[in-house]
């Protein structure tokens, strides 16, 4: 299998390398900027009573008076949040720390295809690689408490008018081997067939719409404005914090989507060669200068090569995208980002038991509310999931707000080893476990017996896949 390398757009590093620092800290760290020069708040990087860390707004940069840490910029600060004072000069974490930052400000991160190593791919082509986005997976809580309180109540009544489809049941407990109960206790729910039929009956049960991750006001050619929801046929997943509540929702996309894009034998984009996919069928029709010319059916990530009399003429890169969603309406008129943050997936028995996560003695950590979700069932103890690698910084907080002995870290392999393209060079850095690594330090300061799980990975990449095939998993303690 080829590894595919990325390399992070420069549009996506000069928005980091630019942020003023007092915009990253105060969306970071929960306060409002009071002057331009001198802002004092709680250090984040020592235990304190009254504020010593100094922002300087107008100079960009932060200087603790208590523990000494400092830097300029928000790249600096967001590398020592994460890692830590020590980890300043590391420039590995430099490209971590980017995704971090734009996560955390809801900024797209692009990359492109690093060039590739084919030797039929023309070096000398000066094109740009086509850019892939990413919509950030979500951002840390920016909602005041009383905002959190709308959202809680809207998020309850979401259940209230959904459902889930037979598709989606027999999705749960066919292939994610949940019961009937679980699957009941958790409130998973289908999508809504009408959207905007669904968001008028839940605005007759709130004061409004306005700041409720994945409603918007859209806009038809005719007629007057109306509120409808985000999102396409798939199922949700309520993200839950320590006290059961839903802070917001995931959701799975029954189909995923696909970048189709046709290139020339020079990597460029090409100008007779283009491909459309039926959703429906999957079938993929190939066209030559508009007039379909071949179809091919599609499962997963290919490429498809054109040649005519033996010659290559283009080809046709097609890749699935994302699948995992977060209910959100960010950029959309009168929209919101997604509020979630950690999510704790509680085991069904403790709910049964009325049986608190909160002080137990082991708790697991992984990659995704569903994932957590069947991992929790299967090993009966909570987890506390990340929204994404970059993010793992908030799932540490989920796991520390349940108070265990013991924390377990299941991350996928990838999460072990990552390719990435260092843009100043140019050279490619094996990125062994930087989530791990920042996952395991922060609870191991937290005074915290932390172990390391891992599998082997032809039986599968998830904890799930490992669990859901009656494996298990191999736990090796840090500390
Ligand atoms: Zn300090």
């Amino acid at each position: 299998m080829n590894a595919t390398y990325q390399t992070m757009s420069q549009e996506t590093i000069d928005f980091a390398k630019y942020l003023p620092l007092i915009d990253l800290a105060e969306r970071l760290l929960y306060f409002s900027r009071r002057k331009t020069s001198n802002n004092m708040i709680l250090c984040p990087f020592h235990e304190e009573k009254s504020g010593s860390m100094n922002i300087n707004a107008s100079g960009n940069f932060f200087k603790c008076h208590g523990c000494g840490a400092n830097g300029k910029g928000s790249i600096s600060f967001m590398i020592q949040y994460l890692w830590g004072t020590n980890a300043k000069e590391d420039k590995s974490k430099f490209i971590p720390a980017i995704e971090a930052i734009c996560e955390t400000m809801n900024h797209p991160i692009i990359y492109e295809d690093a060039p590739s190593t084919d030797q039929n791919h023309s070096k000398s082509s000066k094109t740009k690689p086509t850019p892939r986005t990413f919509t950030p997976s979500t951002s840390k809580p920016q909602v005041l408490p009383k905002d959190m309180k709308h959202i809680k109540k809207a998020n309850q009544l979401l259940l209230k008018h959904t459902q889930l489809s037979p598709a989606h049941f027999t999705h749960l407990t066919q292939i994610r081997k949940l019961t009937k109960e679980t699957i009941v206790a958790k409130g998973y729910r289908s999508f809504p067939e009408k959207p905007s039929h669904f968001a008028k009956e839940m605005a007759k049960e709130l004061p409004t719409l306005e700041g409720i991750p994945g409603f918007y006001q859209a806009t038809p050619k005719k007629g007057d404005k109306y509120w409808t929801l985000r999102g396409s046929a798939g199922f949700l997943i309520p993200v839950r914090n320590e006290h059961m509540e839903i802070t917001g929702f995931q959701y799975r996309l029954d189909k995923p989507r696909y970048k189709i894009t046709c290139l020339d034998p020079n990597g460029k984009e090409h100008k007779l060669l283009s491909a459309q996919l039926n959703y429906e069928t999957m079938e993929l029709c190939i066209k030559w200068s508009g007039e379909p010319s071949f179809s091919v059916p599609i499962k997963e990530a290919c490429e498809i090569p054109v040649s005519s009399n033996g010659k290559n003429i283009g080809m046709v890169k097609v890749k699935p995208m994302n699948k995992y969603l977060w209910l959100a309406s960010t950029d959309l008129e009168k929209g919101t980002p997604a509020t979630a943050s950690y999510h704790i997936a509680l085991p069904t028995s403790f709910q049964k038991e009325k049986k608190s996560p909160i002080g137990v003695k082991r708790v697991g950590i992984t990659e995704g509310p569903l994932k957590g979700d069947i991992a929790a069932e299967i090993l009966n103890i909570p987890f506390s999931c990340t929204p994404g690698l970059s993010n793992w910084k908030v799932c540490v907080e989920g796991a520390l707000a349940l108070n265990a002995d013991e924390y377990v870290i299941y991350l996928d392999s990838d999460a072990l080893m990552q390719k990435k393209i260092d843009y100043t060079t140019g050279e490619i850095l094996n990125e062994i476990g930087m989530a791990i690594e920042g996952i395991a330090k922060a609870l191991v300061q937290a005074g915290k017996k932390v172990f390391l799980a891992a599998w082997d990975q032809s039986e599968g990449k998830g904890i799930d896949d490992i669990l859901l095939a009656g494996r298990s998993a191999k736990i090796f303690p840090i500390n």
